[in-house]
């Protein structure tokens, strides 16, 4: 029997989005490392629709993921 699949990635659910540190203590699947490493968040490119963010592997710099966040035009319209 063939038993090599290796850890699967681990997904989370999308509901803990409501943090806007720059580090996020959060874990992706790395290919290089073939692992689940911590992340580092870069600021990509800054869109009408929101912000473009890029995920790299903290280990070895590759990109294993991206996110899109919609921040700004939901907190204008808190008041104060
Ligand atoms: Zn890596």
């Amino acid at each position: 029997m063939k038993d090599d699949l290796g850890p699967m990635p681990r997904r989370r659910p999308a509901h803990k989005q409501a943090q806007f540190e720059q580090f996020e203590a959060m874990e992706l699947y790395c290919p290089k490392c073939r692992k689940a490493v911590p992340v580092r968040k870069f600021l990509l490119l800054i869109l009408p629709e929101g912000d473009k963010y890029e995920y790299r592997c903290a280990y070895c710099g590759s990109k294993v993921g991206d996110k899109m966040d919609r921040s700004g035009q939901f907190y204008g319209i808190l008041r104060t």
